[in-house]
């Protein structure tokens, strides 16, 4: 029986870095699920769908095969076998991503997948490490290992400008905000944090310091 690791936050918390390094340190796979609805988001621009008629969007969203390497030292997103690893950081799917992931349909097929995932990793591996917003209380509630983690504003804004390597911080600080808002105002909300997830404040933290708390927690 493999453990899971469930990692929730904001965009900039330091989910991505902290998670796949937690599944390097304790040998686990990796799953992105932000990566899958940024998948999800790029197929339904390619394919002209309206991303902001959720009618569409519903019908559409059973279509796209989405399959997630799990490796976390070369973690792979691909659909109907085109890797698009690339084409889901950028700024129209970015923009898109929002109203995509609002749609329930969506959700549903996501989080099914991400199950799907999750069993197999703890049967074929020794568990998996899986970062998103709504890990710790929709995808995986049961998981031993819940981590809730925040930074400031501008810890995040400036995280986020080098991952895309920017120099206008206020820019992205307002995109994050944006984000943040259309993530958190919609009814099933899944930026909303459990009472049972540990929470991490990680704006004095180094990288390091935040895998060595979740690796000791994972070994308690
Ligand atoms: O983590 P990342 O910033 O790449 O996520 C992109 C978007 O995917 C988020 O802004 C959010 O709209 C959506 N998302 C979600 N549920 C998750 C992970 C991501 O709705 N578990």
């Amino acid at each position: 029986e493999g453990i899971v690791i469930a990692i929730d936050g904001p965009s900039g918390s330091g989910k991505s870095s902290t998670a796949k390094g937690v599944a390097r340190a304790r040998e686990l796979r990796y799953l992105d699920t932000g990566a899958m609805y940024r998948a999800m988001t790029w197929w339904m621009l390619d394919q002209g769908i309206d991303v902001d008629d959720a009618d569409s969007v519903a019908e559409a969203s059973s279509r796209p095969v989405i399959t997630m390497g799990t490796d976390p030292a070369a973690p792979t997103v691909d659909v109907d076998g085109t890797d698009v690893a690339a084409a889901i950081r950028t700024q129209e799917v970015t923009g898109s991503v929002s109203a995509v992931s609002a749609v329930p349909a969506v959700r549903e097929r996501l989080v099914a997948l991400q199950r799907e995932t999750i069993a197999r990793a703890c049967r074929e591996a020794a568990g998996i490490v899986v970062e998103g917003r709504d890990i710790t209380t929709v995808v995986a509630p049961d998981a031993p290992v819940k981590i809730f983690l925040t930074a400031s504003a501008e810890a995040r804004a400036n995280r986020r400008s080098k991952e895309v390597d920017t120099d206008d911080i206020a820019a992205t600080q307002a995109d994050l905000a944006r984000r943040d808002l259309l993530d958190s105002t919609r009814s099933d909300s899944p930026l909303t944090q459990t009472e049972d997830a540990l929470e991490l404040e990680t704006s004095n933290l180094t990288l390091d310091e935040v895998i060595a708390i979740v690796v000791k927690l994972a070994d308690e």
